[in-house]
């Protein structure tokens, strides 16, 4: 598996550690030029949404990654990962890639440096190859308040969503490569 992680902004290079820690190839996504190495699946890392976004555009890198994850492109999104991918933010008219069938408030969870365990949710399919947890460190991460029904739920805190998959797409409101657990990482490379 090769992993293109994005890394225009933001903690990537953790996202880096966590994929090489459970056998994956990484290299850095930064420019368009980039994009014609071969990669199997996309990290989207945690930073600051809108400036992630406005450099994505103005290196050209938008559009393209936009059309790859419309095409089947695997994605693993912590964080501001999942602001960009979101349907909708609340009370927020930005959508950028806008693939993901959620709606997402930024900076719900505060200024939270602990790490805390969240469920998985149960149901058909929830969390296959999974362990019941899914630690995550939140900080100033968005909570996903609304989801399509077809997004499936990975992990639960306080009653809301705070892992989701759907399609293509795995998306965390918190960072699981800020925790030593790599079992996400496992299932993501076997999926
Ligand atoms: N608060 C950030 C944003 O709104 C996300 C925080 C994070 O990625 N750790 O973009």
């Amino acid at each position: 598996m090769r992993v293109g992680v994005l890394a225009v902004q933001g903690a990537f290079v953790e996202h880096e550690r966590a994929f090489a820690d459970v056998g994956a190839e990484t290299f850095e996504i930064r420019q368009t030029r980039d994009l014609a190495r071969p990669f199997d699946a996309l990290v989207l890392p945690g930073g600051e949404s809108t400036t992630q976004g406005k450099l994505l555009k103005d290196l050209g890198l938008f559009a393209p990654l936009k059309a790859r994850i419309e095409a089947g492109l695997p994605v693993f999104a912590t964080c501001a990962g999942l602001i960009l991918l979101a349907e909708r933010l609340m009370g927020d008219p930005t959508v950028w890639f806008g693939v993901l069938p959620v709606t997402v408030q930024r900076n719900a969870y505060g200024r939270q440096l602990g790490s805390f365990a969240a469920m998985r949710a149960g149901g058909a399919g929830g969390g296959e190859g999974l362990d019941d947890r899914v630690p995550m460190a939140f900080i100033r991460a968005p909570a996903i308040v609304d989801v399509a029904p077809d997004v499936e739920i990975l992990s639960l805190h306080g009653g809301r969503p705070t892992a989701v998959r759907w399609r293509n797409v795995w998306a965390f409101a918190g960072h699981p490569e800020l925790t030593d657990d790599r079992q996400v990482f496992e299932a993501f490379c076997r999926r």
